[in-house]
């Protein structure tokens, strides 16, 4: 069974075309530039990659090349789209409605579309994508994986602002959480890495990268994440502010004189590891900075290091304990200063990790890192979205 895997965002998209029988990817790529220009970059394992300049007017224009290039003679991988059995989508959003992954149609669409007002950023280019596939490939059996399902089992009291609660009835203003899809994925490794059943369990995942987010599940069921109304909420991340006391921004708006859409780009384009260092959104560079001297860069690195131990700390409570801790994406995966970081003075709670295989052990691979005697096992779990988003589609197609 072959898989196709879109991504769509606002000016690119990302695909993948799974071979399910082998779960391997058989080729992916990017285009880019959407609707300004355009650019695809194809590759396909042990083969060179492929590079073109093009125009995409839109999201068709971008996913007819993808097809066509997958169906090419000589850069293609397969020999014609009916090879392909499905193709399953990533949406960030499903709203209140669309709690699982799904086969989708018209009316799930239509349910899509009213709910852009809540999801304003990543729903339009999600549909675009949705609507390029059934026009491109008509009749195909198309999944949408929304980021918000893994959610779906949060308690109330998690999920509920304590604000007028006639605005989660006329807005539906709540907690949705996002990178559900990566936690899941994670957590489902995590189950296979130590050998017992998610029922057993309670697991924090720490998804760290450009955006960052971590959740709590308690014996397979989601019951807190950091993410809320919008990825803006919990932890700082590169460019956005996590949570502040909300007062803040409407200080600054009588102050400085912002417009709502001012403030919304403070805090999602201005803030973060940017805002704090001046340096860089990047991770990498803000650690560069902070290692030459530059006292924002150490800070803007403290302050994160400080709220994912608050937040894992917060999660050890509300589940009455944890048994396994899980780092992923960009920063989990790779920065191992700030593991180390998030990991010290934790043995009260029973965190100790291995230094030597933290600070030394092989990138790009699971890993554990749980020191002797530990009673939580820490592991390093790269993440696989777009492989969630293909299992779900299959299984989805063998119901
Ligand atoms: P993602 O959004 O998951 O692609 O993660 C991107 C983030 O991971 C960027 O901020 C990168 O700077 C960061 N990152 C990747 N490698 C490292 C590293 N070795 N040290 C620190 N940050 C890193």
């Amino acid at each position: 069974m072959k898989i196709l895997v879109i991504n769509a965002g606002s000016s690119s998209l990302k695909y993948q075309l799974f071979d399910m029988d082998t779960g391997d990817v058989i080729a992916k790529g990017l285009c880019e530039k959407i609707g300004i220009g355009g650019a695809i970059t194809h590759k396909r394992p042990g083969k060179e990659d492929y590079h073109e300049e093009v125009t995409f007017r839109d999201h068709d224009d971008a996913i007819a090349l993808v097809l066509k290039l997958l169906t090419d003679p000589t850069l293609g991988v397969i020999a014609d789209l009916s090879e392909i059995d499905a193709i399953g989508n990533r949406v960030a959003h499903g709203g209140e409605k669309l709690r699982r992954s799904m086969l989708v149609g018209d009316e799930e669409i239509n349910y899509l579309y009213s709910i852009v007002p809540i999801n304003p950023l990543h729903g339009p280019p999600a549909i675009k994508g949705i609507e390029a596939c059934r026009r491109l490939m008509p009749g195909k059996p198309l999944a949408c994986v929304f980021d918000t399902s893994f959610y779906a089992t949060l308690p109330d009291y998690a999920y509920i602002y304590p604000i007028p609660y006639e605005y989660y009835e006329k807005y539906q203003v709540r907690r949705y959480g996002f990178h559900g899809t990566s936690h899941r994925y994670v957590t489902e490794r995590a189950e296979a890495l130590v050998g017992k059943p998610l029922s057993e369990l309670k697991v924090i995942t720490c998804h760290l990268g450009n955006g960052s987010s971590i959740t709590a599940t308690k014996y397979g069921k989601a019951v807190d994440t950091s993410m809320g109304f919008t990825p803006q909420e919990g932890l700082p991340m590169g460019t956005r502010s996590g949570s502040i006391d909300p007062t803040v921004v409407t200080y600054l708006q009588r102050v400085e004189g912002l417009s709502p859409e001012e403030a919304d780009k403070m805090l999602n384009s201005k803030s973060g590891l940017l805002g704090v260092s001046g340096v860089s959104s990047d991770g990498r560079e803000v650690w560069a900075a902070a290692n030459e001297g530059n006292a924002r860069a150490r800070l803007a690195i403290d302050i994160l290091a400080y709220d994912i131990k608050k937040i894992i700390g917060s999660y050890v409570a509300a589940m009455n304990g944890v048994d396994v801790l899980v780092f992923t994406a960009g920063i989990g995966e790779n920065d191992r200063a700030l593991r180390a970081r998030v990991c010290a003075d934790m043995e009260y709670l029973g965190i100790a990790i291995n230094e030597d295989v933290n600070m030394n052990g092989p990138r790009g691979k699971e890993l554990e890192l749980t020191a002797e005697g530990a009673r939580v096992k820490t592991f390093v779990i790269p993440t696989d979205e777009e492989y969630m988003i293909a299992l779900d589609t299959q299984r989805l197609l063998s119901k």
